[in-house]
């Protein structure tokens, strides 16, 4: 039986993008490709905040922070650094499809799948953990499963293996919407290179087993041209999906200062505003 690194197996509304306001199931796997350490950072600066929380963890025999519910939010760098950070990995447990799978019965409210959506985030979860998710979503109770999307930073290439996985799970027994990939690309604010971060071919290829959007942070009008060049590069690939601009911010404090600007230059440019609904609803607490 395959079994998965979760950092986080929660219930809660989804907050961004397509599917905002949909209730969801949030699978978070552990372990990313990028660090991000330059959200909320000025341009060309990196964030320490995970690193010294990291040093924190470390430096006592007994760790300090014991589950996701100690851990502090951030207001710089990557919202989810303990889905990644090495000094984290012990705060997220190696599960069995069925311990997923039990653990999913239980918080769901009617203990089987009515309208729910699985996401599958991170992390990247794209990474090595495509050869187990068929294990996973073959259970018997995931079979009332409709709809999943995997919210992917769009560097991974599906696996042959997997890729025909997904198109007989999806568009072959399920229809086309089954299947969706939220790409969160990284621009330069997130600190992360250009050439390792958009990567069109690799989301192009997503479309031929579901649908992708694209969805770009954004804290300033240089990001809004950092996405609008990203996006002409995407379409010049084939990319036809939606594209989303969504306020930086894993904090109120953060995410109220630019909310508004950024669904202005949305509107002005013919593109989507994703909102990011979990920040004022749930103040992004972990689990939510
Ligand atoms: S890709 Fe996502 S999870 Fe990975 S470091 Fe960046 S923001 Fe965090």
């Amino acid at each position: 039986m395959s079994k998965l690194k979760i950092a986080e197996l929660f219930y809660s509304v989804q907050g961004e993008g397509r599917y905002m306001g949909v209730p969801s199931v949030f699978l978070r796997t552990f372990g990313c490709n990028f660090k991000c350490a330059g959200f909320g950072m000025p341009r060309g600066e990196l964030s320490e905040e995970a690193n010294n929380l990291a040093l924190l963890q470390d430096i006592h025999d007994e760790p300090l922070f014991k589950k996701y519910e100690d851990l502090p939010l951030v207001s710089t760098g990557c919202d989810s650094y303990a889905s990644w950070h090495p000094s984290f990995k012990e705060l997220s447990p190696m599960l069995t499809s069925d311990a997923i799978v039990d653990r999913i019965m239980e918080i769901i409210p009617f203990h089987e799948w009515k309208d729910e959506h699985l996401v599958i985030t991170g992390g990247e979860p794209l990474l090595g953990w495509q050869r187990a998710y068929p294990d996973l979503l073959d259970h018997p109770k995931m079979a009332g499963l409709k709809e999943i999307t995997f919210e992917t930073n769009g560097t991974q290439k599906l696996t042959p293996e997997f890729k025909e996985y997904l198109l007989n799970w999806g568009i072959e027994s399920r229809g086309y919407n089954a299947l969706t990939f939220s790409v969160s690309a990284k621009l330069p604010c997130s600190g992360e290179k250009w050439e390792e971060a958009i990567l069109p071919e690799v989301v192009c290829e997503y479309e031929q087993v579901g649908t992708a959007y694209l969805k770009f942070v954004i804290a300033t009008e240089q990001d809004f041209e950092d996405a609008k060049r990203a996006t002409e590069e995407y379409r010049a690939a084939g990319f036809a999906g939606h594209v989303y601009l969504m306020p930086v911010g894993g904090v109120e404090s953060v995410y109220a200062l630019n909310n508004r600007a950024v669904a202005i230059m949305a509107m002005n440019a013919g593109l989507r505003y994703s909102d990011r609904l979990q920040v004022p609803l749930f103040k992004n607490e972990w689990g939510t």
